[in-house]
């Protein structure tokens, strides 16, 4: 088939990482895989303690499951401030979720109709065993280019294997376009829809669309309760040697949160101190996956940090806080 011009949109695949024993192994799955799951399982073991491997923690240990997270790190999501990383932990364990860090998992043996997985500490060197009835490979995902032949296309790939794309989504063969995951970067639903955006505008539009013009891009990660944010956070600004003033709010002041009797988590604002812009904003807290479209719609709109500290939003709502953490 030909065409003038070509989009990929072929998406991202769950990496599955050389552990010994897990092909074919009906005890483990993927994030698709364990989707179809129809019984409950006891014991989930959960192969990496990323945000996908959150999420199904957080999920499975509400439905009832022990869960375990082996994570290969020291520390719990690097991306996220340490304070912050310390509140999703201990929200998670309070959940009854068990967290072993340091976790490199070795194999996963199919034994009496269980599974046994085996890993080593890499501070001690000592090597454990845990039985499981599930194993969920939370490993990362990469770009799903496998079989596309790009080479002969002309287009070029990183080394992540991401189709590099420049501002208007077009590849080093200027009639293809990459879109969605499939280029690497933030890959969240929206980015997908906001590259069609791009798209769009350059073929039948002003070409007035670029990826540039989007940042900063907010994310939720649908723990329980959701952990959001948009811009950077304070090890950030830290790093880049800017002059902010942080702020911080704990969930427990919340009164829509008292309400709820959802009463765990920590807000936080990073804000410039000479012009009062809004830098970054983390909300772990019930309802964040909505209040921070809020942060983003003042941040976007050019307003200082006084916007949302004066802004004058419904009682009791999660969204009242930015008044409070703000002040
Ligand atoms: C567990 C999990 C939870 C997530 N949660 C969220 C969330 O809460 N919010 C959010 O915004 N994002 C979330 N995401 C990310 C989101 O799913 C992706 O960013 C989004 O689906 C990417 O869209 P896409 O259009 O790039 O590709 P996809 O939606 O992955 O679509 C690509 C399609 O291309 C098909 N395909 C692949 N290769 C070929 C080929 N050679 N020929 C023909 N077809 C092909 C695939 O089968 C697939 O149907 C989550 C992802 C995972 C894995």
């Amino acid at each position: 088939m030909k065409a003038e011009q070509i989009i990929i949109n072929t998406g991202a695949e769950a990496v599955i990482p050389p552990i010994e024993g897990i092909t074919d192994n009906p005890f483990v799955y993927t994030s698709t895989s364990i989707m179809e799951l129809t019984t409950l399982p006891r014991h989930l073991v959960i192969v990496g303690g990323g945000y996908i491997g959150l999420e199904f923690s957080s999920m499975f240990a509400s439905f009832g499951s022990q869960v375990t997270v082996l994570e290969g790190y020291s520390e719990l999501i690097l991306r996220e401030d340490r304070d912050i990383a310390a509140s999703v932990q201990e929200t998670l364990e309070k959940k009854g979720v068990a967290f072993r860090l340091n976790a490199k998992v070795q194999s996963v043996k199919y034994v009496d109709q269980k599974a046994i997985v085996t890993f080593g500490d890499s501070l001690t060197n000592e090597v454990f065993e845990l039985e499981a009835d599930a194993v969920l490979l939370a490993t990362g995902r990469r770009p799903n280019t496998e079989g596309l032949n790009l080479k002969v296309a002309g287009v070029d790939v990183d080394a992540r294997g991401a189709i590099i794309v420049d501002e208007y989504l077009k590849t080093t063969n200027p009639d293809i376009r990459a879109v969605g995951d499939v280029k690497g970067g933030l890959q969240f639903t929206y980015i997908s829809l906001d590259d069609y955006r791009i798209v769009r505008e350059d073929l039948f539009g002003k070409k007035e669309k670029k990826m540039t013009d989007r940042n900063p891009v907010s994310y939720s990660v649908f723990i329980d309760p959701p952990l959001s944010r948009i811009g950077i956070n304070e090890e950030e600004a830290r790093k880049q040697n800017l002059d902010v003033v942080i702020k911080k709010l704990p969930v427990m002041a919340i009164p829509r949160a008292k309400t709820l009797g959802e009463t765990d988590g920590l807000l936080k604002a990073v804000i410039d101190k000479e012009s009062g812009m809004i830098l970054g904003v983390t909300l772990f807290a019930p309802d964040s996956s909505e209040v921070i479209n809020e942060v983003a719609i003042a941040m976007k709109t050019g307003q200082d940090y006084t916007f949302l500290r004066d802004f004058i939003f419904t009682h009791p709502s999660m969204s009242e806080a930015l008044n409070d953490l703000f002040t």
